[in-house]
């Protein structure tokens, strides 16, 4: 009964993403969105490309999951990507926190990272009673975290922070860390990458929201292993990107530039410079931009 009613809910996945798909075929922006996951999927080494979708909402599956949920390792890899098809392009390098499930499907860092810290989940979870699967997921989310800020920049934490953030409230979602813990991760990524003016911003943020310090996130420990990770992804964000995202914005409508996490980050700090009331019509402009440089 468990296994038919399984596989029922995946046939009905499968066509909910077909019908997705059939949708995405006709979205404009589609061209540019498969380049930018193309691009990333290649730095990544990815077998194959995910297929990027314009969904209800920000999410990846693939063959990975069917491992996650029922065990199964699938002979051919396949991935699909969706993102929210009523968020304007400068909240795409969300995509790389999706992306990053996906990799680290192939990989055992969520299994080795709690391996190692066996004796404190124990421990913890005598407290907390959290239990080691909870563990994993909120490891594995604030993972996706990392290497999304290590592989587009400082826009990541700032889509997150203008996006994820009011989607996720703390608390109500037990599989993922707390806000202040998963800002402390992307900071110290940034910290890694010496864009120390970008990474006191990312904490002001969090610490503005929020007086919990991170360290009472029972995942806390992990932290160091999980910026750790970081050092394996290819390095593609130019050093001082944001002096540089800086010399951009200030010109953007004239000349941009095609280095995608320049280009992001250009696109929030021109956004950051005006009045609300000019944000509107920015956010339509800057949107262009982001496509006509992609594709
Ligand atoms: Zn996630």
């Amino acid at each position: 009964m468990w296994l038919c009613d399984t596989t029922l809910t995946w046939l009905l996945i499968q066509h909910e993403m077909f019908r997705i798909a059939q949708a995405s075929a006709f979205d404009r922006r589609w061209r540019a969105l498969n380049r930018l996951t193309t691009y990333y999927a290649n730095a990544l080494d990815f077998a194959i490309p995910p297929i990027p979708l314009f969904g209800h909402t920000y999410f990846s599956t693939g063959s990975f999951s069917y491992y996650k949920t029922l065990g199964l390792r699938l002979e051919k890899e396949y991935y699909v990507l969706s993102v929210d098809k009523s968020d304007p392009p400068f909240f795409w390098p969300i995509l790389l926190h999706e992306l990053s499930h996906c990799w680290l499907g192939r990989r055992g860092d969520v299994d080795s990272i709690s391996d190692k810290h066996l004796d404190e989940i124990s421990e913890i979870g005598d407290v907390t009673r959290i239990n080691r699967a909870t563990i994993e997921k909120r490891i594995e989310e604030a993972l996706c975290d990392a290497i999304a800020t290590y592989m587009i920049g400082p826009s990541y934490p700032y889509s997150y922070l203008n996006r994820l953030w009011a989607r996720f409230p703390a608390g109500i979602v037990p599989e993922y860390p707390s806000h202040r813990f998963r800002i402390e991760c992307m900071a110290t990524v940034l910290d890694e990458m010496k864009l120390y003016e970008q990474a006191r911003n990312i904490r002001y943020i969090g610490n503005a929201k929020f007086s919990e310090p991170w360290q009472n996130e029972e995942i806390h420990w992990a932290i160091d292993d999980i910026v750790s990770v970081t050092s394996e992804l290819p390095k593609l964000v130019v050093d001082e990107v944001d002096i540089e995202a800086n010399r951009v914005a200030y010109n953007l409508e004239f000349s941009a530039t095609r280095d995608i996490p320049t280009l992001f980050l250009a696109c929030w700090m021109f956004l950051g410079n005006l009045e609300s009331s000019e944000v509107p019509s920015a956010i339509t402009r800057t949107s262009e931009i982001i496509l006509r440089e992609i594709e």
